[in-house]
């Protein structure tokens, strides 16, 4: 599918057209490879996805054709360089819909983009204060707050889940108080696939003046994202979740808020001036990015906001649901399957159980049928020991995905269901 990579506007394009599948894979290169004879097919999205030429090229073009380092500049590759990091910066707002590119970060990802958070907020923690989460995090919306909690003597809490893999609305809200200074939850859980209700958990915190951070790197690759509709202090999301490259994300801030938190990693390009006596820092959003960053990668994430704005969020989102609705129907007549995580709103993951065997085994009969999926705790113990489980079998969808894919996980796990009997 050729996609354009400039003059896209801030809203998706929508045709009329159905959403051609074959077309979008076409796109990805790796999606060409055979496995045991058979295409790959990717089930893997939650933990990385495939990246289609645009991304690959942007990559490639940086490093043979401009590659240089940014900021202060006196060369013209210099100045190349910059002004394509910086053009990043502003499809990444437009990707958002913030309201200015000085309340975009660049970080390594999610993971990178809460630590930042939860580290500079130290400065606003005490101990008794609180700190309030739910029972679907991923580990890297847990640890950080477990070390700021750690560092300054406030409590982590965190609303629990139903039986579906729902927070509990209530118990969140009840949650909340006088001694809640921020809250943090995933959009999209990564293990069960909820879609958490977070423009009502946004208010609820805003009720109470409590700031929001919003852990998105699920979110991105399947759904539109306003923040300033949403109206959360702070939205974090990776590159590589969303068909981009890795070690690149991003992080929103409101400009207030990111003014109010003190920088986090010292280093060049993060100051004004420097003396041994004194440092001054520089304006945003460099007061956050210490040291030379991740360049090609931050055009290469360019590159993927471009990529799914073409192709349009919306359109995605509706495609992925048909896929996401065929794929449970499918894994519900296997025998001996158990789906974890069966919440109302859901996105793209089947994570799943089979009696008697041991996911691991699962994914590796899959393996060997060609077929791509992870197995394991998915970074979300809790979620797991929720469940009182060990570990799932998830099978992630993305953008590329086809119902014979799914047709091939089902055949593939009542494979394994006759072969562990
Ligand atoms: C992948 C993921 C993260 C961590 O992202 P990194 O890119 O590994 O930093 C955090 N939260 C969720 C929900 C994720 O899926």
């Amino acid at each position: 599918m050729a996609i354009a990579s400039s003059g896209i506007g801030t809203a998706d394009i929508e045709t009329a057209s159905a959403y051609d599948v074959e077309r979008v894979r076409a796109d990805f290169p790796l999606l060409r490879q055979t496995i045991e004879g058979q295409p790959v097919a990717y089930l893997d999205n939650a933990a990385t996805t495939q990246k289609p030429q645009a991304v690959i090229d942007a990559l490639v073009r940086f490093y043979t054709e401009d590659c240089s380092n940014i900021h202060r500049s006196v060369h013209r590759l210099g100045e190349r360089a910059t002004e394509q990091y910086e053009a990043a910066r502003g499809k990444v707002r437009t990707f958002l819909n913030a309201a200015s590119e000085r309340e975009i970060v660049f970080v390594r990802g999610t993971t990178e983009g809460i630590n930042l958070v939860a580290q500079s907020f130290r400065s606003r923690l005490a101990a008794g204060d609180e700190v309030l989460i739910t029972g679907l995090e991923h580990h890297s919306n847990i640890v950080p707050w477990q070390l700021a909690c750690e560092a300054t003597g406030a409590n982590l809490k965190v609303a629990p889940l139903n039986e579906k893999g729902e927070v509990d609305l209530d118990a969140y809200r009840g949650l909340l108080g006088s001694r809640t200074k921020i809250t943090a939850f995933a959009h999209i859980s990564n293990a069960l696939g909820t879609v958490n209700p977070i423009e009502e958990m946004i208010r609820a915190a805003h009720a109470q003046g409590v700031p929001v951070l919003v852990d998105g790197a699920q979110a991105a690759p399947h759904l539109p994202l306003d923040v300033r509709a949403l109206d959360c202090e702070f939205y974090a999301i990776s590159g590589h979740k969303m068909y981009g490259p890795t070690g690149i994300g991003a992080l929103y801030g409101k400009e207030k808020w990111l003014e109010r938190l003190p920088p986090w990693q010292g280093g060049g390009d993060m100051i004004r001036s420097v003396t041994f006596e004194k440092t001054t820092y520089n304006e945003l959003p460099y007061k956050f990015e210490a040291g030379t960053p991740n360049i090609a990668g931050t055009i290469g994430l360019g590159a993927a906001c471009d990529y799914l704005q073409a192709l349009g969020r919306e359109r995605i989102a509706r495609y992925e649901q048909t896929l996401l609705a065929y794929g449970t129907e499918l894994l519900c007549g296997v025998p001996g399957l158990r789906m974890v995580g069966t919440a109302a709103e859901k996105a793209g993951v089947l994570s799943f159980t089979m009696a008697g065997v041991h996911p691991h085994d699962v994914g590796t009969v899959l393996d060997s049928l060609g077929v791509a999926v992870r197995a394991g705790h998915h970074c979300a113990q809790p979620v797991m020991d929720r469940f009182a489980i060990p570990a799932t079998t998830r099978a992630s969808l993305g953008l590329y995905n086809t119902r014979a894919e799914l047709d091939r996980l089902a055949a593939g796990l009542r494979r394994v269901g006759e072969m562990f009997r």
